[in-house]
């Protein structure tokens, strides 16, 4: 059986000595691993089909529930994403949160849309001077757009994060904070439990989720770290934005 799908490589890995299994994120059929034949081979067609960010329509194989990739029609390489340290990474973070959030055979439409627009995002980022780029809301910097990019997986995942009033007392929240792991949700430094954070994190969070408040380039960085430890917690640790954070 063949069918066609839309994806998105997230990972590929070496398999024997000529070929690769690629990891994709599809949008009809969420996470899917197919088998790219004599990719490897000098001269092979489909090598734009292995690399990482390659965003194409494939035509796949299927048989005993192994997929094989018959042919592939380029989309978008994202290629000025190699110009950038910082873009390029926070391509591989996005890619690595899509492969740790998804399952096997479950759609995600928004978190898919969401993350070719980010990858655009960061394209014309690296693209522009610096790693600086302004997006629709007159944002810029790469470290912004990622963290609206996790803030909305972690939503799609069922780990929303809500930066509103405190959900214990009512009262509009400033100054010092707490964050809860469980809940996702930040409150007052009185009222609950958690870990400490910022308001510069808190307003950061607040801009990168559509609610206003003024955003620093510290409070955006703080706000990365604290959902690295979130996503930790919830759902898996991810290394590359570790070393993100690191740059
Ligand atoms: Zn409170």
């Amino acid at each position: 059986m063949e069918f066609k799908a839309d994806a998105l490589v997230l990972r590929a890995a070496d398999w024997g000595e000529y070929d690769k299994i690629v990891t994709l994120f599809t949008a009809e059929r969420g996470k899917l691993s197919a088998a790219l034949k004599g990719v490897k081979r000098a001269g092979a067609k489909l090598k734009f089909a292995a690399q990482p960010f390659c965003f194409a329509e494939f035509v796949f194989a299927e048989k005993a529930g192994r997929h094989t990739i018959i042919s592939a029609a380029l989309h978008d390489g994202f290629y000025p994403l190699r110009e950038d340290i910082a873009c390029y990474y926070a391509a591989v973070v996005l890619c690595e949160a899509c492969d740790r959030l998804l399952f096997e055979g479950i759609e995600s439409p928004a978190l898919f849309l969401a993350a070719v627009r980010t990858l655009e995002a960061l394209s014309s980022c690296a693209e522009g001077a610096g790693g600086e780029a302004r997006l629709e809301d007159g944002r810029s910097g790469s470290s912004y757009v990622l963290l609206r990019f996790l803030l909305t997986a972690l939503k799609e995942a069922g780990y929303p994060v809500s930066a509103a009033a405190c959900p214990h007392c009512g009262e509009q929240l400033s100054g010092r904070m707490r964050f809860d792991m469980e809940s996702g949700a930040f409150g007052c430094e009185a009222c609950g439990g958690g870990v400490p954070a910022s308001e510069s994190t808190y307003l950061a969070v607040r801009a990168a989720l559509g609610q206003g408040g003024e955003v620093t380039a510290d409070g955006v960085k703080r706000a990365l770290r604290l959902l690295s430890a979130y996503f930790a917690f919830q759902a898996s640790e991810l290394p590359s934005l570790a070393e993100y954070l690191r740059l």
